[in-house]
């Protein structure tokens, strides 16, 4: 077989096979390796790689587009030094994904303003970036999502797609209180996802002892938190508000204290 009829089959293969990076690489990689002088399997590796690196990209776009984040945060962003009951060893740490391999939780407590989410975010935009899938709720929409889909007999789906996911991220746990029948659905994802090993991150304005307050029924709450926090890590965030602090150091008035 010429030359040239191997490197059109070997176009055709690439394309036939769907490995359009490698297709796109062929001519730049063949002429790297003469050039290099590598050796056929060097200039295979480098093409295969081009394919898989391409692959992986385009999951992370999409893992993050049906992430349900629609506003990203990075942790880079985080200025620790106006936070200090964060610890950035710690949240480097928790960013070195080890939780999420052992089925850990996070939960980040305390008042508006001061991170939670921002933090939860950046974790979760980091499990998203080394390829995991992840989605981010708040309680209420969880709330308002399984009641319409209990009406149309369709709560399995989202059950599905909240156990399933590699990281869950609850956001704004205890704005408001539960109806049972919500309650009781909280419980099944939770306790689901921990007999599964897999991780959420939660974020929370009240502290544990309050959240008999969100819960209709204490035992429920009770089971809850043993299933959340029996293998976890807990941020007690209580500074101030960012952007209040930010408005005060602006000299712009913060008569609204709860508004944020
Ligand atoms: P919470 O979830 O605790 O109510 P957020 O994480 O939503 O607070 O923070 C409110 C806003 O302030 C967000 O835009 C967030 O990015 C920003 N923010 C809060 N704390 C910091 C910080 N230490 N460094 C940078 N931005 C911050
Ligand atoms: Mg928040």
């Amino acid at each position: 077989m010429t030359a040239s009829v191997s490197y059109e089959r070997t176009r055709e293969h690439l394309e036939v096979l769907g490995l359009q990076a490698a297709l796109d690489a062929l001519d730049g990689v063949l002429q790297a390796g003469q050039k290099q002088e590598r050796l056929p399997v060097e200039i295979l590796d480098d093409l295969l790689s081009r394919e898989r690196q391409q692959r992986f990209e385009r999951r992370v776009a999409t893992n993050l587009q049906l992430s349900g984040i629609a506003h990203p945060r990075r942790l880079e962003d985080f200025d620790f030094s106006a936070q200090i009951d964060v610890s950035k060893p710690q949240i480097d740490e928790l960013a070195t994904l080890r939780f999420l391999h052992q089925g850990e939780n996070i939960l980040f407590l305390g008042p508006p303003g001061v991170g939670k989410s921002h933090l939860a975010i950046g974790l979760a935009m980091t499990a998203i970036a080394q390829g995991h899938r992840v989605y981010f709720i708040t309680l209420n929409d969880l709330v308002e999502r399984s009641r319409a889909a209990r009406q149309r007999d369709r709560l399995h789906v989202v059950s599905s797609t909240l156990i399933r996911t590699d990281l869950l991220l609850l956001d704004e746990v205890g704005y408001l209180p539960l109806e049972s029948i919500d309650a009781t659905f909280l419980f099944q994802v939770v306790s689901r996802r921990y007999e599964a090993g897999k991780s959420i991150i939660l974020t929370s304005n009240k502290s544990y002892g309050s959240w008999h307050d969100i819960f209709p029924d204490a035992v429920l709450a009770t089971a809850l938190l043993d299933r959340l926090l029996h293998l976890s890590t807990t941020v007690n965030i209580r500074g101030e508000s960012y952007r209040m602090r930010h408005r005060r150091q602006a000299g712009i008035p913060t008569l609204n204290t709860k508004g944020e």
